[in-house]
């Protein structure tokens, strides 16, 4: 086996293994290390690339749910790191006589509790932290953007859907999943407009896109991010 690189057609670069033996065909594996490729002996290097590159989707779709599997579970101890707004915060887990509320600090969150080897416990504190917050910030959000829409800022609910981000009701509340707190704010803000679009538009069609992109212009972008980030809010 040969390591190799090569940049697909979405730029992403990526490395691969080579394995080069008599076959007729070249096969496309991806394992625990990433791309493997089989090809014949004595095929041609650029014919191999192009071959590979027309399989550029497939290869990054494949990669990226690898390493979405590959996120190392949460095991709710002092020194693990969290996602908040797109940025890594520290768990701290102290023992104390008392339960206190969660401290946050800039860059940190601390838990007090006289039980800091309850894992459970401390998972369920910090998801409520997350949950408040989640309130707390979107709310805020909600009320600019539906302002910049002209519309009356919707009742807001917290969501723990299994494959939405947000959701708009026919009734015209909205729900925000509580898990994207810990993603970038600009991803945020898309999904709320994407739903505050869903007040004037309760569909996907080229009108919505439209509302959507006078609310947010780089929706494209924000949809592939999430896309991307997706799974890994699903951590905690
Ligand atoms: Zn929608």
């Amino acid at each position: 086996m040969v390591k190799k690189s090569i940049t697909l057609n979405n730029g992403e670069r990526i490395t691969y293994q080579l394995d080069c033996r008599a076959r007729r065909t070249v096969g496309l594996k991806i394992t625990e290390d990433g791309l493997i490729v089989h090809a014949p002996k004595f095929i041609l290097e650029a014919q191999l690339k192009k071959l590979i590159k027309e399989k550029s989707n497939w290869i990054s779709n494949k990669l990226a749910a690898r390493e979405a599997n590959a996120i190392t579970p949460m095991t709710w101890q002092d020194g693990e790191t969290l996602q908040l707004l797109g940025s890594g915060i520290t768990l701290y887990v102290e023992e104390n006589a008392r339960n206190k509320q969660p401290q946050f600090n800039h860059d940190s969150l601390t838990i007090a509790t006289p039980a800091p080897d309850n894992h459970e416990l401390i998972q369920r504190k910090v998801i409520q932290w997350y949950k408040k917050q989640a309130l707390l910030d979107f709310g805020r959000r909600l009320a600019l953007f539906a302002a910049k829409l002209n519309v009356p800022t919707p009742p807001l609910k917290l969501s723990n859907a299994r494959t939405r981000w947000g959701s708009c009701s026919s009734r015209g509340d909205i729900r925000m999943n509580w898990r994207l707190l810990q993603a970038p704010p600009h991803l945020i803000n898309y999904v709320i407009c994407h739903e505050l679009a869903h007040l004037k538009e309760m569909n996907h069609s080229t009108k919505f896109w439209a509302i959507v992109a006078s609310l947010y212009p780089d929706y494209k972008a924000a949809e592939k991010d999430l896309k991307h980030i997706g799974t890994t809010l699903y951590r905690i």
